[in-house]
């Protein structure tokens, strides 16, 4: 008997939508334009059609899906449960056979998948401002500025962490290990005052997920494995960069578990104490925080331990437009999704903004005069 032909993955995934539209309200490039090629329902139609054959590829079918965030705020609230992250990583590695990548998109690959020279070369001066990135300083920073860094332990955190320190290993990622020492220092910090010692093994690399927004899944999948091996034996890893959370998890499945450190370190919230907060905060949670890592709650809840915090939300805002490489790409279009979450921080008299996802960061602090920390940095700055 003849073999049957396989059905295309990517049909059934497609076929799974109702067209509802309940999804177009949440997504951020339909609100910019309005277009039903730029809702999750439209992308959703151009994929099957370009899957099935009933489109031939054309620039504006490809534009289309180009504009996506990969979000994922339509997932979130689909009734019909469509999977759009993997009919998005499939539709786009179909693309990148098709078309290839640009030669920067090469570069950035090649580099994250090379995080110890990457750190070097984004240190090299004027190398920011080369790779299209801009860094206010201060935003995210070279060297630990942290003058507390040194400060002793209050007595009461020495006690509540005077057995020996449980080792818990971080995965430390590819841009954030070069442009953000000061995270590093501050989860530290941190995790010791909770009874925790960071361990970063030495031989992971890059989470891949700038190659998955690029539908590079071969380069994903060697990534994967590295981080597999760099991480055998670890019961559970932390992770920092919540648009990193779901390659890591992904990549280290089903052996280890990969958990916000802001979860970790919430679970132990009554063992940090933390000096007065002395201007508004900006809070800006990143759609892969809200949409995967689920995070959300831990973090307020070690905020709502530093007094006289003042937040000013910008939940429900959209996203910020850096999603994965959007922002070097599409950098009109990413300006004007982050122009509103601005606006909202400046309006609040926010003097400084924290993100928990390393490209949001670099994206919000572009420019601006407001400093972009992770969470993690401004809960150190303040801890007793
Ligand atoms: S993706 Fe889900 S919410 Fe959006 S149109 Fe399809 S079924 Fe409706
Ligand atoms: S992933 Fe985000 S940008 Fe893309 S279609 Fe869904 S909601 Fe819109």
């Amino acid at each position: 008997m003849p073999d049957q032909p396989q059905p295309d993955p990517l049909l059934a995934l497609a076929d799974a939508c109702v067209q509802c539209g309940l999804c177009l309200p949440h997504c951020p490039t339909y609100a910019l334009s309005g277009d039903e090629s730029e809702s999750p329902r439209g992308r959703i139609a151009i994929a099957r059609a370009l899957a099935d054959g009933r489109l031939a590829p054309e620039p504006s079918a490809d534009a289309a899906l180009d504009h996506c965030l990969g979000c994922r705020r339509c997932e979130a609230v689909c009734p019909a449960h469509v999977a759009f992250a993997p009919l998005l990583l499939e539709t786009r590695s179909r693309q990148r056979r098709r078309r290839g990548a640009s030669l920067r998109q090469h570069v950035l690959e090649w580099l994250t998948a090379h995080p110890a020279l990457l750190n070097r070369l984004l240190r090299i001066p004027g190398m920011m401002r080369m790779s299209g990135l801009t860094r206010r300083a201060g935003a995210t920073s070279w060297v630990s500025p942290d003058p507390s860094a040194a400060q002793p332990r209050s007595r009461e955190q020495r006690q509540d962490s005077a057995s020996a320190p449980e080792p818990i290993a971080i995965f430390t990622g590819c841009i954030a290990r070069a442009l953000d020492d000061e995270l590093a220092q501050a989860l530290d910090r941190l995790l010791s005052a909770v009874g925790y010692a960071a361990q970063r093994p030495s031989a992971q690399t890059c989470c891949g997920t700038l190659h998955l927004h690029a539908g590079n899944t071969a380069q994903a999948a060697v990534l994967a494995k590295i981080n597999a091996r760099a991480f055998a034996g670890c019961n559970t890893v932390l992770s920092t960069a919540s648009g990193c959370h779901a390659a890591v998890s992904d990549a280290l499945a089903p052996i280890t578990r990969v958990r916000d450190a802001l979860d970790v370190l919430a679970e132990r919230a009554e063992q940090l104490h933390f000096r007065a907060a002395t201007v508004p905060v900006a809070l800006h949670l990143p759609c892969s925080q809200q949409t995967v890592v689920g995070s959300e709650p831990a973090l307020r809840r070690l905020l709502a331990r530093i007094p006289d915090l003042t937040l000013v939300e910008l939940r429900g805002m959209g996203c910020c437009g850096a999603a994965g490489t959007h922002l070097l790409d599409q950098p009109a279009r990413a300006a004007a999704l982050r122009a509103p979450l601005r606006q909202a921080a400046h309006d609040g008299g926010a003097g400084i903004m924290v993100s928990a996802n390393i490209g949001c960061r670099l994206h919000l602090a572009a420019g601006s005069d407001i400093e972009v920390i992770h969470p993690i940095v401004f809960l150190a700055r303040h801890l007793q």
